[in-house]
């Protein structure tokens, strides 16, 4: 029977999938859409749990496929409380995810990409350079895997950001596959309010998120006030600049509940002046957005530093005083490399 397309692993697949793998065993369709339930609401981590299969049409499936997780090869727990898991996918190559627990949720920061091709100056996921696209089961395992390994309960209020390594938007096809079943209520069953896509601006790619049906929240990272502070920390603003992003930007059709989110990364003496504050709120004034202030976090080899804490309140006084919604986002997991742009498979 044909069934190594799938590499083996149940998880990832969709209910018509799954069901199409039922009938290809000689079962009717509903035996699909109960391993989809088991795999994705209950959870299974064997089908040897799914007991309202036939032992016969378990026995045959696991010849061929299993329920197979990433492998926490490693995980690093910070004072705060955050949790950074190193993850070994079944052909070697490594992405990390990151837990963060608060009083009233929990959010995943989750990886898309093994690796970046967008060399991004101040990023140190950039670094591994272009590797290869994660799957939806691979995107899904991480998921699965930090809820089992955590004990997160099956009610909680949690989040997920694809904010980790990798560059969701040109993974678009299988970031979209795991959001469908993460955010069915018969899959995993997450919010999709609470799921978040952050890109650097592929324009192309978020014209074609606008019209999926099942349609994370959009975040953007902004970084910069004019083309050429942002071409020289982001190279893909050469091919999509300011102008032609915040375009696309107007035209998006948000949600009668939704903002657009602007990531902005604050680099001392680089874009965190008075006067870069003031351009950012004139490229956003007409948009429903609203921003997050990240200082920097820093690691080797990178030549920026972040502002004194004074220079990111006057940053967001200024957006503020131009009605722009401003958040200062201080990352969690400094301590242990888990914080925005520290990805990058180091041990320490
Ligand atoms: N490639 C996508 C998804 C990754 S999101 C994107 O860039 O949007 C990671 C976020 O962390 C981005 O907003 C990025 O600007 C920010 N970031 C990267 N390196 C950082 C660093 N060293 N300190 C603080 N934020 C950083």
């Amino acid at each position: 029977m044909a069934l190594t397309e799938h590499s083996g692993n149940l998880l990832g697949l969709d209910r018509e999938e799954l069901e199409g793998i039922a009938v290809r065993f000689g079962q009717p369709r509903y035996r699909g859409r109960q391993i989809y339930h088991g795999i994705y609401a209950r959870r299974a981590r064997d089908l040897s749990g799914l007991t309202d299969l036939s032992s016969d049409f378990r026995d045959a499936i696991t010849a061929h496929q299993g329920i197979i997780y990433p492998q926490a090869e490693r995980h690093f727990c910070s004072r705060d409380g955050a949790v950074r898991y190193l993850f070994r996918l079944p052909d070697g190559n490594k992405v990390e995810t990151v837990y963060m627990p608060e009083e009233d949720r929990t959010t995943l920061c989750l990886s898309s990409q093994v690796g970046c091709a967008l060399d991004c100056k101040f990023c140190f996921t950039a670094m591994l350079g272009s590797q290869r696209n994660l799957t939806a089961g691979e995107i899904i395992g991480q998921v699965l895997a930090v809820i089992a390994g955590q004990n997160v309960a099956p009610g909680a209020r949690l989040n997920l950001v694809f904010m980790g390594m990798g560059e969701p938007l040109l993974n678009l096809p299988q970031v979209l596959k795991a959001v469908r079943i993460l955010a069915d209520p018969k899959g995993v069953g997450v919010t999709l309010r609470r799921i978040a896509v952050s890109t650097v601006g592929i324009l192309p790619r978020i014209e074609e998120l606008a019209l999926a049906p099942v349609r994370p929240k959009l975040a953007i990272s902004l970084n910069a006030s004019h083309d050429e502070q942002r071409s020289a920390l982001m190279p893909i603003n050469r091919k999509y600049p300011l102008a032609d992003l915040l375009c696309v930007c107007r035209a998006y059709p948000l949600r009668s509940w939704e903002h657009l989110m602007f990531e902005y990364v604050l680099l001392d003496g680089f874009n965190d002046a008075d006067d870069d504050a003031r351009r950012v709120a004139d490229l956003l004034c007409d948009l429903r957005a609203r921003v997050n202030l990240i200082p920097y976090n820093s690691g080797p080899q990178l030549p920026f530093r972040a502002p004194q804490f004074e220079r990111v309140l006057a940053f967001q006084k200024i957006l503020m005083d131009r009605r722009i919604p401003a958040f200062i986002r201080i990352s969690r997991g400094q301590d242990i490399s888990a914080a925005c742009g520290q990805l990058s498979l180091n041990i320490g």
